[in-house]
């Protein structure tokens, strides 16, 4: 993959190995954020080969291995991860206790079901979403204490508000507005999302006619929206620029149906 080249420079790709990640670089010292790829793990075909996903169909042994391997390279208890029941819904839960650290990081099943955003400021505590063409968003924040959220930003969340939430969530622990940065990972483009014509009508109402060419939807186009109208800094927001459906780097529900799922994986040390 040549995926470095035209790289927003707040993100950096790192290599371990056969693994490959990207980095959000623009957080507060102690915060590490990371979009990870499908290149690396021991899922065999069609989810080969760094599924994290339990959900998906896969051996869940195979999850297990690929969600130790992404722990050990970036120093993580892989037991600590937590993980929501993702539903395409607007919620977003706040992770404030140690009974609930580490919710579906052995099974599809969490404490979190049917929520699509984390919100913690634990130490050690990793947020792991899952993704295959829905926007990942991760966002962090200093005010008293660090503070970090990932969402899953589909086409229904979306619309239902789950950015917006997510930034509220956040809003709401007296953080500096300003201090609050976004990251934009690898998500279906406007290249390749096509819908029918209700669909994109619905999204045009919601998002305005610009977010939609023809019928096909600027998903990540949508986020910046949202998150702009939220109060983050246009500055604070970066985009990694890369659609899942084009680069083989990723996967891609609309381009292959059964597969994988990379991840958004965000913490305080
Ligand atoms: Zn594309």
């Amino acid at each position: 993959m040549a995926e470095a080249e035209g790289l927003d420079p707040r993100f950096s790709r790192e290599d371990w190995g056969d693994l490959i990640f990207y980095r959000f670089m623009k957080v507060p010292n102690g915060v590490r954020a990371y979009f990870t790829t499908r290149s690396g793990g021991v899922s065999k075909h069609p989810y080969e080969s760094l599924n994290l996903g339990f959900h998906v169909g896969d051996d869940p042994e195979a999850v297990s291995a690929n969600r130790r391997l992404l722990a050990s390279v970036l120093g993580l208890d892989s037991a600590r991860i937590t993980s929501p029941r993702q539903r395409h819904t607007a919620e977003v839960c706040m992770l404030s206790d140690d009974t609930y650290a580490g919710a579906g990081s052995k099974s599809e099943d969490s404490t979190f079901d049917s929520c699509d955003g984390l919100i913690t400021s634990m130490k050690e505590t990793p947020l792991l979403l899952h993704f295959a063409d829905c926007v990942p968003v991760i966002l962090a924040a200093e005010g008293k204490t660090q503070w970090i959220s990932v969402l899953h930003a589909g086409r229904e969340g979306l619309i239902q508000g789950v950015v917006r939430n997510g930034v509220i969530s956040i809003l709401k622990q007296d953080v500096p507005p300003e201090s609050i940065t976004a990251a934009v990972g690898p998500a279906i483009g406007p290249c390749c999302y096509e819908v029918d014509d209700e669909t994109a009508s619905r999204f045009a109402d919601q998002f305005g006619p610009g977010l939609v060419n023809g019928n096909y939807l600027d998903l990540p186009g949508a986020v910046r929206k949202e998150l702009s109208a939220a109060g983050i800094l246009e500055e604070n927001i970066a985009f990694m620029d890369r659609c899942t459906a084009c680069s083989s780097g990723f996967y891609s529900y609309r381009r292959d149906g059964i597969t994988g799922r990379h991840g958004a994986i965000a913490w305080i040390e």
